[in-house]
């Protein structure tokens, strides 16, 4: 008969973990019956060892017969997810069941196994068959895996596995967090603070998913800890709304965005008094956000913003992985480790992914006293001071460098045109230009107005050409959009000059020299290099 079938797991020598098996269920949505009823009921449903039943209110119970064809007799179950508040294992002793309690109900040291997971012992002797009731509630999602272990395999695998890859997973993101703490104290750039804030927030959400909080002791508070989910949100669209300069390309979305930090910013106290319904209110405006976000992506890579497109490749894989994991919990697709857990590794690579692209566009500056407020490049007066340095150094190295005065072509037109903001705009998305085409050691400045300024470090006069030559190609090819939705060109004159390590050139010397030269390519018609 379908019906023992489904209930029996066989233990074996070969097998050290069982997992993927079947096991049958009853759903109670009374919450009234008791063990001894249950035990006279016959169990006609089954369930795959990995499932969600999404958010229920009811009590499930599982019935799981085992039978021991090993040579040990001591084993493990386990059920891999922490947020049941009641767990209970019944076994049978001497004709009456005896329970033992393992949910968030009690506490990690009053629980027969000190594990997050609830976790019991099972001792079952040699060619004996026993069976276990489990009563399972809830108030968060009804989904999780039963797995048995060996007992010695759940001491050496089992939950050493489980608690490593969490402890290096958490490792790194704290390595992440510090490095970018560390950022925002030296270069105090505000998203390095939302970026800081988001990572840490969302290694807490980790951690009470993954119910690692409950090794610290506050298993009464695990329920209030859910603040973390809009605690992350608060920080994702904050850092979002600076990375894709929303304020800048569109400020009424960037004011929508700010009201929608505020709705997350409330309901964090609310999460913190009743978390239903309030978690489910706030994971239904995560998809909202989620949307809105992405969407105003696109909108900016279509500006020409070209690290948006970084951030929707990146967005869009943590999303669909974060959306895996919340359908399964809602039981919306099966339970499987990819469906379950993909998610971690893609929000790992995620936040590595963000602190590289920061770390590259910020590089480029120390700190705010050193930045053009506009673009984010150094300013003027920073400028001369590194490029002293580099002639410092040129002179002793007996190596040349090279600078590029670059002028936006009659930039005043498209001010009167356009306006003062498309203007702004144009500037923002050029500055970006630069840098993507800059190589990590280029230094480039916003001299002031439309002027940029690039030292190229170990570079001669030809091979500086050649990159003004590329420099201003690609100017010509980039479209810019403005906030009126119009697309427009741009062309850049430059003028190119060198550091000759045998004279005694200043520095302002050799800036004068490509600024006469950027007279020439204007002189001679822009949108063309001068170099001699
Ligand atoms: P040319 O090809 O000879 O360089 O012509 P041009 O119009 O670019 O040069 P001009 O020096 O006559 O004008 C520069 C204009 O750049 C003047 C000003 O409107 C604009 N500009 C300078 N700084 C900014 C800024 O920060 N924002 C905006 N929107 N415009 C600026
Ligand atoms: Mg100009
Ligand atoms: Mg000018």
């Amino acid at each position: 008969m379908t019906y023992i079938l489904s209930a029996n797991v066989i233990l074996n020598n070969t097998a050290k973990k069982v997992d993927h098996f079947t096991l049958s269920y009853l759903y109670d949505p009374s919450q009234l019956l008791d063990i001894e009823q249950i035990a006279q009921t016959k169990f006609t449903n089954t369930v795959p060892s990995q499932f969600s039943f999404g958010y229920v209110d009811g009590t499930t119970w599982y019935k799981i017969t085992l039978k021991n064809q090993s040579d040990t007799e001591e084993f493990v179950l386990s059920f891999l997810e922490p947020f049941s508040d009641v767990l209970n294992l019944y076994r049978q002793k001497d004709g009456i069941f005896v329970k033992s309690k393992s949910g968030l109900d009690v506490p990690l040291d009053e629980r027969e196994v000190y594990d997050s997971n609830p976790t019991f012992n099972l001792h079952i002797k040699k060619g004996q068959t026993k069976t276990y009731y489990i009563e399972a509630h809830s108030k968060f999602s009804s989904a999780g895996e039963f797995v048995i272990y060996a007992k010695d395999a759940y001491a050496t695998q089992g939950k050493p596995l489980f608690i490593g890859a969490y402890m290096f997973y958490f490792g790194s993101l704290f390595i992440v967090i510090l490095f970018n703490l560390f950022l925002f104290i030296t270069i105090k750039e505000r998203i390095y603070a939302y970026y800081t804030a988001y990572t840490f927030f969302y290694a807490l959400f980790i951690l009470v998913l993954s119910g690692f909080d409950l090794y610290f002791g506050y298993e009464s508070l695990h329920e209030h800890f859910h603040i973390v989910t809009p605690l992350v949100m608060v920080f994702l669209v904050l850092f979002s709304s600076y990375f894709l300069q929303t304020k800048v390309f569109y400020p009424k979305l960037f004011k929508l965005l700010m009201a929608n930090v505020l709705v997350y910013a409330m309901l964090v106290p609310l999460v913190f008094i009743t978390v239903d319904p309030w978690i489910k209110v706030a994971n239904t405006i995560t998809t909202f956000t989620f949307i809105l976000l992405i969407i105003i992506a696109i909108m900016t890579i279509k500006k020409g913003f070209t690290l948006a497109k970084y951030y929707l490749f990146i967005m869009l894989i943590y999303i669909s992985s974060l959306g895996l994991m919340s359908s399964v919990l809602m039981g919306d697709i099966p339970n499987t480790h990819f469906n379950r857990y993909i998610f971690i590794l893609a929000s790992y690579l995620e936040i590595i992914s963000f602190s590289l692209i920061l770390a590259k566009i910020y590089s480029q500056t120390k700190s705010a006293a050193e930045r053009d407020p506009l673009t984010g490049l150094y300013n003027r007066r920073y400028f001369s001071n590194i490029a002293d340095k580099n002639l410092k150094l040129s002179k002793k190295h007996k190596q040349a460098f090279s600078i590029l005065m670059i002028d936006i072509d009659l930039f005043k037109n498209v001010n009167d045109t356009y306006g003062h903001q498309a203007g702004d705009e144009i500037l923002i998305q050029l500055s970006h230009k630069l840098i993507e085409i800059s190589r990590v050691q280029d230094i480039i400045s916003r001299h002031g107005g439309e002027e940029f300024i690039i030292l190229l470090p170990n570079t001669n006069i030809a091979k500086a050409t050649k990159v003004a030559n590329n420099i201003r190609q690609e100017v010509e090819d980039m479209q810019l959009n403005i906030h009126s939705g119009e697309t427009l060109n741009i062309t850049v004159s430059i003028g190119v000059s060198q550091s000759i390590f045998g004279d005694n050139l200043s520095i302002e010397k050799i800036i004068l020299d490509s600024d006469i030269n950027l007279y020439q390519a204007k002189e001679n018609g822009r949108n063309q290099v001068y170099s001699v």
